[in-house]
């Protein structure tokens, strides 16, 4: 941390601009051997301004810039902050970071502005994970969640949490400290009381994780059905794109076509699999076989019929494999004379998408029902959820601690018994808000990070 660090903070790749950010005690005068402004020196600038000016690397003039300063602790890392904005070439941009290494600075690792911003209490690690996901976000939604991540909606969660965990552990330790005194009673009543609120709030988070990830990552969605009944003309659709071979052979996908597409607001994972027939072809069985693991791992299954065909043997087997699965039923071909029985069909699966594959304006009419139907829209990110392998690690062993509280209330343990499995959900709850976190997992949550970040 008494380093001052630097490294290119956009992209590797030609463009407008460059930012050489540089961070750190000494960056004003590191900055001030790189950039001359004209008007003050560097040294003399405020926080909060920029200058136009000259780069140097010692006598040779490399380009000409904008340096923005920042003072500590008004800034990004909590530390001085000096960008320079430099022409967006490789070259150029990679000469700038030299003559910022010559002068003193050491190349940043990556994502070490933020684990800066970490150390220096700017943020939480919760919201230090939140900068990754939003520089990765593919959709409006994935956006929206990084940001109220970003505004401490988990680690304002995780403070509420360990209050009601500490609120406990504190009348446990008073009950058995000072028994005799004016202590209230630590019964088992009360006890069950409060363990059962904070179980169901781990719950809660643990509920959160499912439709976090799918907000983030996108929801993956298999489209199934038998052969030709408009499958891939449906796939197409979606992503706008003639990805999948459309041909009125049977069997005509033998392969799994993949294709991330954004509707809605929502980023779906699509994967159009082979139609489902017993086949001895054996190309279409490993086809048919990889349906199946696509199918068993799919948040939502678009099971997709023909209108103008009547229910078959085929369409029966399909029902057997999405028995457990969330369906949304597509009717395709819906321009043709319509031969399904679609009561017989909402019985099964529920409500129907009556739609043609063949009119562009069916794809928003399907991606609406599918947010709708995995309820996308009602999850409310701003009240924390868990974004994460790591926080959910968290959350699940501080759940189990909880639990094991719980269990030893009502199997008549003495309440020390119980204070010790609190100490322990508590300090899962800290690893998860950063409080308590090691080194270690710091240096993990780091990993996923670029350089300049
Ligand atoms: P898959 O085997 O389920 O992938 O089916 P395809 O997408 O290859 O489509 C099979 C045939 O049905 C092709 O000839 C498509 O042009 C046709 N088809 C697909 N959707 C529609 C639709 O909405 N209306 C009509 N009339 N034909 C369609």
């Amino acid at each position: 941390m008494s380093v001052t660090v630097c490294a290119v903070a956009t992209p590797m790749a030609v463009g407008g601009i460059s930012v050489v950010r540089i961070s750190g005690e000494q960056a004003l005068e590191i900055a001030g051997k790189v950039f001359v402004p004209v008007g003050k020196s560097v040294a003399e600038m405020n926080g909060y301004t920029a200058a136009y000016g000259k780069i140097f690397d010692g006598e040779e003039r490399l380009d000409d810039g904008v340096l923005l300063v920042f003072r500590a602790p008004h800034s990004y890392t909590g530390e001085d902050v000096c960008e320079i904005s430099c022409h967006g070439g490789i070259y150029v941009t990679q000469r700038v970071l030299g003559a910022c290494i010559k002068a003193g600075a050491k190349p940043a690792a990556a994502g070490e502005f933020t684990k800066r911003a970490l150390l220096n209490g700017k943020l939480s690690l919760t919201q230090a994970e939140a900068v990754a996901d939003m520089i990765s976000a593919q959709g409006a939604q994935s956006l929206n969640c990084s940001n109220l991540m970003l505004e401490g909606g988990l680690y304002r969660k995780a403070e509420r949490i360990s209050e009601k965990l500490m609120e406990v552990s504190a009348q446990i330790s008073a009950w058995i400290d000072y028994p005799d005194d004016d202590t209230p009673a630590v019964t088992a009543e009360w006890l069950t009381e409060k363990l059962t609120d904070i179980n169901a709030d781990f719950s809660a988070l643990l509920d959160s994780y499912d439709t976090g990830r799918m907000i983030r990552e996108g929801i993956s969605c298999a489209i199934v059905g038998k052969p030709n009944v408009g499958k891939s003309t449906l796939m197409n659709l979606l992503s706008g794109e003639e990805r999948s071979i459309v041909s009125s052979v049977e069997g005509t996908t033998r392969d799994v076509v993949e294709e991330s597409v954004n509707i809605g607001g929502a980023v779906l994972r699509l994967s159009d699999c082979a139609g489902i027939r017993e086949t001895d072809d054996e190309v279409e069985k490993i086809g048919v076989g990889i349906m199946l693991k696509r199918l068993k791992n799919a948040d939502v299954v678009l099971a997709v019929f023909d209108g103008s065909r009547e229910l078959s043997e085929e369409d029966e087997r399909l029902f057997s494999l999405i028995a457990d699965k969330t369906v949304i039923p597509v009717v395709n071909k819906s321009d043709l004379e319509q031969k399904l029985d679609i009561d017989e069909l909402e019985k099964r699966l529920g409500k129907c998408v009556v739609m043609s594959a063949k009119n562009s304006e069916s794809a928003e009419l399907l991606g609406k029902e599918i947010t709708e139907r995995l309820d996308l829209k009602r999850f409310d990110a701003g009240a924390g959820f868990i974004a994460n392998e790591r926080q959910r690690a968290c959350v699940m062993r501080a759940k189990a601690a909880a639990e094991n509280a719980l269990s030893a209330v009502m199997a008549g343990i003495t309440p020390d018994a119980v204070g010790v499995e609190l100490e322990q959900a508590l300090d899962a709850v800290f690893e998860l808000s950063g409080k308590r976190a090691s080194e270690e997992v710091i240096a993990q949550v780091f990993e996923r990070f670029c350089v300049g970040k």
